[in-house]
């Protein structure tokens, strides 16, 4: 499988200025073509990098916040090639399909009658994609109530994605035995805040879940002040787990071996453009 970040920011501020793009996270292998929390920039971002958003059969909202779902809409119908195939999963949080708590709902009904299938997440929901790939999914603590994490279930072993939570209990053995683990970490070092992942809280999950590589991304206005970098090799100075600050467009490759390239290739002239 193979990871691509069209984002790594997170929060109002970085998302508000694109200090980090919010294009979300793709997962892409066995022939599955998976978006997860397309916020804004996602429809741009997957096509400036070759990432074509109509080979897409799922599309993953894990809460109804902005910097997660803007594009849910354009992927769906990228997904669907225009409305004119029946084809692909939306996997949304409830807020995704209805209102929760005064949380959306954020996908439109013509958008949800577009989609092939809608699955609404919750805790262990699961559902089977090509080539016994499996999405499930568990319920975190955040502010819109509904909001879910997910594991992504791949014969290369299981890739784990938080969302925006707060640190729980029970958040380790949710993510149990992931190889990869993405994690929202909105917040650095001593800084923590009700609903997001801080560095420190970072290091609390790791420390449990002891996954081969760990990879911090969502970063907020302060966290990227206090650099990612310095927070990442903080974290792995105290679990011994090997850690890394997402950068955009980097890539991780999931088989025998995990392998990372942070480069930005094609992206590169488009950026300097802006
Ligand atoms: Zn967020
Ligand atoms: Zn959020």
């Amino acid at each position: 499988m193979e990871i691509s970040f069209l984002g790594t920011g997170g929060g109002r501020f970085t998302t508000l200025f694109q200090k980090r793009y919010t294009g979300g996270i793709r997962v892409d292998g066995l022939d599955n073509y998976i978006h997860i929390d397309p916020g804004p920039g996602a429809l741009l971002l997957s096509n400036k990098t070759g990432l074509t958003p109509v080979l897409l059969n799922a599309v993953v909202l894990s809460h109804a916040h902005p910097d997660h779902y803007t594009d849910v809409e354009a992927l769906i119908e990228a997904m669907t090639k225009a409305g004119t195939r029946d084809r692909g999963v939306l996997l949304s949080s409830r807020s995704g399909v209805e209102c929760v708590d005064g949380f959306g709902p954020v996908i439109s009904r013509y958008h949800r009658n577009m989609a092939g299938d809608v699955k609404v997440l919750d805790d262990d929901v699961s559902v089977e994609l090509k080539n016994n790939v499996l999405i499930k999914s568990f319920r975190v603590k955040h502010s819109d109530p509904s909001s879910c994490g997910v594991v992504i279930g791949t014969p290369d072993g299981d890739i784990g994605y938080t969302g925006d939570t707060t640190y729980f209990s029970d958040l380790p053995n949710k993510l149990r035995g992931v190889r990869v683990l993405i994690m929202n970490v909105t917040r650095p070092l001593n800084s923590d805040i009700t609903y997001h992942l801080s560095t420190n809280e970072a290091i609390r999950l790791i420390s449990k879940v002891e996954p081969e590589l760990a990879i911090m991304t969502h970063f907020g206005y302060n966290m990227l002040e206090s650099g990612v970098e310095e927070q990442a090799s903080v974290v792995e100075g105290e679990t011994g787990v090997n850690t890394i600050a997402a950068r955009d467009f980097m890539k991780v490759k999931v088989e025998e071996e995990i392998r990372i390239t942070k480069k930005q290739s094609k992206i590169l002239d488009f950026k300097s453009n802006l």
